[in-house]
């Protein structure tokens, strides 16, 4: 079996055409765009690339965003200022503060404080709630790009068994809420499942967000799966790229590890998935294209919740 590569390109191209019909369509008819505040604090150099690409999208697609870039030295008392300010600004529709937060600030006091209607990143815990209650809520970006994947390429999932493995509040957990909301059978794998590979062998559904590379293998995988590959790791050195692609790829690969030394890969082994799966999503070029996309739904339908209450 050959799977057929899903293309997050194309479903984060479709959600975004989408998101900016509608905020046009809110120009028009309420006169206003949604705006998306987003604060980051220090200078960690991976964070300053997520918030320039969310600013440059946002401009894109139409909405306003504005971006708070605070010195690392920022305190706890400095920041929690700021998020209420934000909080009582009724133009502000989206807030997020890019993580991670310098080391003396406190995350989760950060994060609680942000007004749920506005917590664009889904992580406040009355969001979590709603989410595991069924009820309408603001949900975590990245799992919530994984169901359109599956969605727009028309992958069955009400009945079908699906296995995350992974259990983080940004993805593993929300990830499963939002496969049970679709009416999957859902299984949870993390760090202490023992036997993990016969238990995700038998997933129609596989997402995988770990954090390791070429943890998911060939035997991991149920013939015909679709295969989701959440996971984001730099793979540094000519024999694990051997080991994960084929001829096809290889040397591209080979030449980016040369140039920069690393090569950004997931969490599955692609040459073999490709080999087992159905379906499965590349890395790059899957999942990380939905974050950016999910996070303009996220504020459309913010700004639409709270000011049209729709
Ligand atoms: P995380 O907080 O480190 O969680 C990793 C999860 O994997 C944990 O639940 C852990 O289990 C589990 N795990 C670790 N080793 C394992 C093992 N040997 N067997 C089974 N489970 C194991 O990471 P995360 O924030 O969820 O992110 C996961 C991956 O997704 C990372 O590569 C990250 O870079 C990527 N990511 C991508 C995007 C995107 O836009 N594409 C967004 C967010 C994250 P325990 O709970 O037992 O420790």
């Amino acid at each position: 079996m050959t799977a057929k590569i899903l293309n997050g390109k194309e479903v984060a191209d479709s959600i975004k055409q989408k998101v900016a019909g509608e905020v046009e369509k809110l120009k028009a008819e309420h006169d206003f765009q949604p705006r998306l505040v987003v604060v980051r604090v220090g200078e960690d150099s991976a964070s300053a690339v997520y918030v320039g690409n969310k600013v440059k999208t946002s401009e894109e697609l139409g909405l306003i965003s504005e971006h708070r870039h605070l010195p690392e030295e920022t305190t706890q008392e400095e920041l929690l200022k700021l998020v209420i300010e934000l909080n009582n600004r009724d133009d502000v529709d989206g807030i997020l503060v890019q993580l991670p937060l310098p080391k003396h600030v406190d995350e989760k006091e950060i994060l609680e404080k942000i007004d749920p209607a506005k917590d664009v990143d889904g992580f406040h815990p009355i969001n979590v709630g709603r989410l595991s209650q069924g009820q309408p809520s603001l949900v975590p970006c990245t799992p919530a790009g994984v169901i359109e994947i599956l969605k727009f390429y028309e992958i069955p999932i009400a009945g079908k068994h699906a296995v995350v493995i992974g259990r983080s509040n940004i993805v593993g957990k929300p990830m499963a809420q939002l496969l049970l909301a679709e009416n999957a059978t859902v299984t949870i794998c993390h760090s202490r499942t023992e036997n993990i590979a016969e238990i995700t062998s038998q997933a129609d559904i596989l997402v995988a967000a770990v954090g390791r590379t070429n943890f998911v293998r060939g035997d991991f995988i149920k013939s015909g799966a679709a295969v989701i590959d959440v996971g984001m790791n730099n793979a540094e050195n000519e024999e694990i790229a051997r080991e994960l692609f084929a001829e096809d790829e290889l040397e591209k690969r080979l030449n980016t590890i040369a140039k920069r030394g690393a090569t950004l890969v997931g969490d599955v082994n692609p040459k073999e998935a490709k080999e087992k799966a159905g379906y499965f999503t590349p890395v790059p070029g899957g999942v990380g294209l939905l974050t950016v996309a999910m996070l303009m739904k996220n504020t459309l339908e913010a700004a639409k919740m709270r000011r049209l209450g729709k």
